[in-house]
């Protein structure tokens, strides 16, 4: 490994040094040997990888850490937060000479621990594992882990469950609400904190004429872009709170998120979140919101010599960057996945019928997606009730294909459609399976999910392919387990 130790150059006040509390009897869960390949892991680093994910072995050239910040958790000023269960325990580079976090979630408990124990349970650590490894695969920028362990020592949730550790990988833990900490505890180091930020994430933005302004559109942009990813494969976050989004776009902390399957838009799939402030269709407006928590905290950062009404005013317009680029991506994303031509006008109505056929059938969104793809029109139209609507879809569908180039339009589909997602169904049998200490379907999963654009018949479950029956209830799933 190649460290570039660079969080602890912050002052001291942002975090707190600690070593990690081992799990005991850990064994191997999962390892992502080629993920450990791209951060030019070394053989022996490989070799003790179920130490590494374990907290039993710690390198010498990084002081483990918890960092502090703060948030706003649905809608509500949380005040102080942190790391309360997780460290980070290296930053190192990888094969591209980017600088990777290694952080260990269910490392113990912290300083900013509150009442919880600082562990993590199997359940949810194979939850995120997969998750991160799906997103990662379907190309969304997302967090992602080397490996986890688990243990047969308990930890008490609802129920009794059995303890596990994660090794998370992410190019960024500095979340918004890192600078809400900063601004409501220790405003004097905002401007250093917010150097350091621009210096490590957004470099580019060093030459321009206000490197605050142009780090902050760079920020709204990556989330805009990141949301939108979202919403095209049907991702949930499911617990959007300022501390759970960082400051370079790429998902972290999703706890209790779901891959949706039925195409309910506002489906929640948190059942903490009473209110459903974070379903699927509230994401992109719910990020909007969380940006414009965050700008205020730049406020300060006003340059002596600058209009204080004028720097506000440019900052509010910063946030004028995010729905354009929401959109941009969002649709152009959406007629790939219809196979449609993104510049012809009537495209992106086409697709909105479609999308309202699948909501009112109650419809697959990635199969029917995929039948899409396949041309599998009768398919589609059998499951549908209304099959008349469906008819008046296909005539409009077809006509605008018809004057273009399909060979182009079908790659693209090809590209954009996913086979398989991690429906909640398959990573509750894989859960189910490991907590009695078989983690072949995780594994089976693990690689499923590797191509998830690729049928792949020697390894694929017809279960993975389709919802569940209508009368399955759904699993739930709830913050912070
Ligand atoms: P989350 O909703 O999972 O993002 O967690 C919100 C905050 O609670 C974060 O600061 C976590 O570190 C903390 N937290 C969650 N679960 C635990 C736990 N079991 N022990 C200590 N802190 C926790
Ligand atoms: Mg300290
Ligand atoms: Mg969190």
């Amino acid at each position: 490994m190649q460290f570039n130790s660079r969080y602890s150059l912050l002052p001291s006040k942002l975090y707190h040094h600690q070593q990690p509390l081992p799990l005991k009897g850990a064994k191997a869960g999962h390892f992502n040997a080629a993920l450990a390949e791209q951060l030019q892991w070394s053989e022996a680093d490989k070799q003790s990888w179920v130490e590494i994910c374990s907290g039993q072995k710690t390198f010498s050239e990084f002081e483990p850490l918890a960092m502090v910040y703060a948030g706003h958790q649905f809608g509500q000023w949380a005040g102080q937060l942190g790391d309360g269960r997780g460290l980070l325990i290296a930053q190192i580079l990888d094969q591209h000479g980017q600088t990777i976090d290694l952080h260990l979630k269910g490392a113990g408990s912290t300083p900013y621990s509150r009442m919880g124990d600082g562990r993590a349970v199997l359940r949810s650590v194979i939850r995120e594992y997969l998750a991160g490894h799906a997103l990662n695969s379907l190309g969304v920028a997302s967090s992602n882990a080397v490996g986890f362990t688990s243990s047969a020592q308990g930890v008490q949730r609802e129920k009794l469950e059995l303890g596990a550790m994660m090794l998370r990988t992410s190019d960024c833990h500095i979340r918004l609400g890192h600078f809400e900490w900063i601004n409501q505890y220790q405003p004097d180091l905002l401007d250093e904190f917010t150097q350091r930020c621009i210096a490590w994430h957004y470099p580019e933005c060093l030459d321009a004429e206000q490197p605050v302004l142009a780090f902050a559109t760079q920020v709204i942009q990556r989330t805009a872009v990141m949301i939108a990813k979202w919403q095209l494969v049907g991702f949930a976050h499911g617990v959007m709170n300022t501390d759970n989004l960082n400051i370079t776009g790429s998902t972290l902390d999703f706890g209790p998120y779901g891959f949706m399957e039925r195409f309910r838009p506002n489906w929640i799939n948190n059942h903490s979140d009473y209110q459903g402030r974070y379903t699927y269709q509230q994401q992109p407006s719910i990020g909007h919101w969380n940006l414009w928590t965050w700008l205020n905290n730049l406020i300060p950062l006003c340059p002596q010599d600058y209009d204080k009404e004028q720097w506000k005013q440019d900052l509010a317009d910063c946030l004028e960057h995010y729905e354009p680029t929401f959109l941009e991506h969002y649709k152009l994303g959406l007629s790939q996945k219809m196979g449609l031509p993104h510049f012809h006008t009537e495209s992106f109505d086409c697709a909105m019928t479609f999308l309202r056929i699948l909501q009112t059938e109650q419809l697959d969104y990635t199969q029917s997606f995929t039948r899409l793809q396949n041309q599998q029109y009768e398919m589609i139209k059998d499951d549908c009730l209304d099959r008349r609507q469906f008819e008046i879809f296909l005539a409009q569908y077809e006509q605008i294909r018809a004057n273009q180039d399909t060979t182009e339009l079908n790659a693209a589909m090809q590209q954009a459609n996913p086979v398989y997602i991690l429906r909640n169904h398959m990573a509750q049998k894989a859960i189910e399976l490991a907590e009695r200490n078989d983690f072949s379907e995780v594994e089976r999963l693990f690689d499923l999910l590797s191509h998830p654009f690729e049928r792949n018949v020697a390894l694929e479950k017809a279960e993975d392919l389709a919802p569940l029956p209508t009368d399955v209830p759904e699993v739930m799933v709830s913050c912070s387990s």
